[in-house]
């Protein structure tokens, strides 16, 4: 440690966000370690989320994912920006973004803004790489119509009591505590009588059934509580404070996590580019390319103001869902170019590469749906940045 950083808690590159990237990009070029991860297939998504916990720790013994995180909560200082460059040095590295940061975006920052004593004794082993989290929003009768949810928290005592389900909860299946939006209120209170609340998927009472996508990987979970007792301390935000701390949290889960992505699709288009580079492709294909291409650069224009924005403590808001939308169809394109591309490979190929591109072609089916469908985000720039008129039956 630093004499500077041992001072204050912050890092070197607190306020050196160009020395930051230039430190971790030399890092990340020559390590030896990291070969590892570079173009790793894993035939389970349980395999894949550790081995990326495992990745997320030598980040974190190397001090680089520390940084865009405050001292109190195990990081280095700096803001989202940090994180921004360390997603986008991992990608022009050729290595993976590790897949428990996908939900660190959306997770801490809440807990930070809202519960800053739990994200302290939290976020550290968060951010070590040593567990990661759901979140658990989404109940059968509950998806886009989110102030429907059921899921019930009765207080008793210093604790709540929770009976429930949800549903659709990504990395549920090896996730060690869930962020659950449950009613503390009545169900006529709709989107003020809700709650936030940390649970431990150990709590007794507590169940995780895995869900597998149509690739035969458990990328999601259902989530039932049977009367499992969760202490009041693990509120997020005070008691019907759901409403506003998950607000709070979606302009995160569209946008930070939109950067984030667009790291990992260009890095994806590379590969793609190398993998097809030998054989000749179908009318078109460069077109193709270059459409794709033009995709992420339009999503990474827009996503790179947004993180300048979070960055700043501004409230982006419903303003997110243009990030949204722009990814979904980055997600989309580039998965569709790739089927085309690599033809009857794409569908029988044993190698790693073709089984990593099937996966990720079923998975971003999803990105249409995912943090609320496109239907809804368009509903939501309609009515809340467009100002449109409301539609009215005929
Ligand atoms: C890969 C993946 C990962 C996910 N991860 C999580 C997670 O980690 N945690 C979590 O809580 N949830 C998660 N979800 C669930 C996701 O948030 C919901 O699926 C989504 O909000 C849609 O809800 P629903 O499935 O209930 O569909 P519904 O709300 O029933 O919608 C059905 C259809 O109706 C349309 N529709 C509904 N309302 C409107 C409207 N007002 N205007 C126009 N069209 C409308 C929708 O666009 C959709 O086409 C995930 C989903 C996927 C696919």
């Amino acid at each position: 440690m630093t004499a500077v950083e041992s001072r204050s808690g912050l890092g070197t590159y607190a306020d050196d966000l160009d020395g930051y990237r230039t430190a971790l990009r030399a890092y990340l070029r020559s390590e030896p370690s990291l070969r590892r991860w570079r173009g790793a297939h894993y035939d389970t998504t349980e395999k894949r989320i550790a081995e990326h916990g495992f990745l997320m720790g030598g980040l974190y013994r190397g001090r680089w994912n520390r940084y865009g995180w405050p001292a109190h909560a195990g990081g280095l200082g700096g803001d989202e920006r940090h994180r921004a460059v360390l997603y986008e040095e991992l990608g022009a590295a050729g290595l993976p973004v590790p897949e428990p940061h996908l939900m660190l975006e959306t997770l801490a920052p809440p807990l930070l803004r809202f519960s800053p004593e739990l994200a302290a004794e939290l976020l550290p082993p968060y951010l070590r790489g040593e567990e990661w989290w759901g979140q658990g929003f989404s109940e059968p009768e509950a998806g886009s119509d989110l102030a429907a949810l059921r899921c019930r928290a009765r207080p008793d005592g210093d604790h709540y009591v929770l009976s429930g389900q949800k549903v659709w909860t990504s990395h549920g299946a090896t996730a060690r505590r869930l962020a659950c939006l449950v009613r503390t209120g009545t169900t006529e209170s709709r989107h003020r009588g809700l709650s936030m609340i940390l649970v431990d998927v150990a709590t007794p009472g507590v169940s995780v059934r895995p869900l597998a996508l149509a690739s035969g990987q458990n990328e999601l979970a259902e989530v039932f509580f049977d009367e499992a007792r969760v202490p009041a301390s693990r509120l997020i935000g005070a008691a019907g404070q759901g409403w506003a701390v998950a607000m709070y949290l979606l302009q995160f889960e569209r946008a930070m996590f939109a950067w984030l992505s667009a790291t990992v699709a260009l890095r994806r288009l590379r590969e793609l580019r190398d993998q097809v580079a030998a054989t000749t492709l179908p009318d078109g294909a460069t077109r193709r390319f270059g459409e794709c291409y033009a995709d992420i650069v339009a999503l990474r224009a827009r996503s790179v103001e947004t993180v300048r924005r979070l960055a700043a403590g501004e409230t982006v808001g419903p303003e997110a869902s243009v990030d949204k939308i722009l990814l979904a169809t980055v997600e989309t394109g580039l998965h569709d170019l790739a089927r085309e591309l690599l033809g009857i490979r794409f569908t029988f190929g044993a190698e790693p590469d073709a089984a990593s591109w099937r996966d990720d072609w079923w998975y971003s089916r999803g990105s249409t749906i995912m943090g609320g469908s496109a239907e809804v985000q368009r509903g939501i720039l309609a009515d809340h940045v467009l100002g449109l008129p409301k539609e009215r039956s005929a």
